[in-house]
């Protein structure tokens, strides 16, 4: 079989790995565990064999003898064909994760699970991608994924695997990453989930800038005109001359929230048509 780098297949050797990985999830028989990608099915039957029903889902069709050797042996394996980004989570009763990702697909997979319920998810990404995901406030690799990710979930860095750990052999290293998911009643509240992913993006565009300079150089990632934003950051209960990088999750859903409850709650004469428009999705929730 040739390989398709464009769907990230490479594929894990190493047992060592597969058993740290799967050991992470402490999966037991009461586990109902989504893999994304099969591959061989390395990762797999370590899965059928712990836990009480394992859907994987894969893609690539050419996978099929895999698959069939899989479940031939495996009654509680259930293949499902199609992509995992288009795949509704909703019609799968699972409540682990366990995936070597596809790397093309880490981010929009991540975050597709992340708006999803489960316990635990034990994931491998390439290394520098893990390493943003749980990098704390004030480091080099802290950034917007820390951020989005960590408002959802605890990570943690469970180790780092070699290219020889996979055939055929990535060029960088990865790593396996555990993410357990806050239970809804312990996450900070929002007042608008757009709203906070939309000044991340503004505020991490400038991550060593102030605050105040970072929201002013990317205003339009907010939907507002400078004038407009810096009547919204007068005497606002916040230290605006803090650098972005040193913010932790708590700081910027606070400040999120003071923002989107301005906007919502100013007048809206003095706002130009543009500001209208972007705007007009907060507002309209009002
Ligand atoms: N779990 C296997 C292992 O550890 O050896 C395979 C891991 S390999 C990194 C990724 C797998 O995901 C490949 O089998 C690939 O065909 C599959 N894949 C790639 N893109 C996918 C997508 N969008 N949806 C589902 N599967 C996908």
């Amino acid at each position: 079989m040739r390989y398709s780098k464009k769907l990230g297949q490479c594929f894990l050797k190493d047992r060592n790995i597969v058993k740290k990985t799967v050991d992470a999830a402490q999966i037991n028989s009461d586990d109902k565990v989504l893999e994304i990608g099969l591959g061989k099915g390395i990762l797999t039957r370590e899965l059928a064999e712990r836990s009480k029903k394992v859907y994987v889902i894969e893609i690539d069709r050419r996978l099929e003898p895999f698959a069939r050797e899989i479940t031939s042996k495996y009654d509680n394996v259930k293949i499902i064909w199609g992509d995992a980004l288009k795949v509704d989570f909703n019609s799968l009763d699972f409540n682990k994760v366990v995936a070597n990702l596809p790397y093309q697909i880490s981010s929009p997979i991540t975050f597709k699970l992340l708006r999803h319920d489960f316990d635990l998810a034990v994931l491998m990404y390439q290394y520098e991608f893990a390493k943003r995901m749980v990098a704390k406030k004030g480091t080099e690799d802290y950034g917007r994924l820390s951020v989005a990710i960590q408002y959802y979930a605890d990570v943690e860095f469970v180790c780092k695997v070699p290219p020889q750990a996979f055939f055929p052999r990535p060029k960088v290293y990865s790593a396996v990453v555990k993410i357990t998911k806050k239970k809804p009643e312990n996450m900070l509240p929002l007042e608008d989930p757009q709203f906070f992913e939309d000044l991340l993006r503004a505020l991490f565009q400038h991550k060593n800038k102030t605050v105040k300079r970072a929201l002013l150089d990317s205003v339009h990632e907010i939907g507002l005109e400078e004038r407009e934003l810096r009547e919204l950051l007068e005497d606002l209960d916040f230290n605006l001359k803090e650098r972005v990088f040193k913010l932790g999750v708590e700081d910027i859903v606070k400040l999120s929230n003071l923002l989107y409850r301005r906007i919502k709650n100013n007048p809206t004469s003095y706002q130009s048509d543009n500001i209208k428009n972007n705007n007009k999705k907060i507002r309209n929730k009002k």
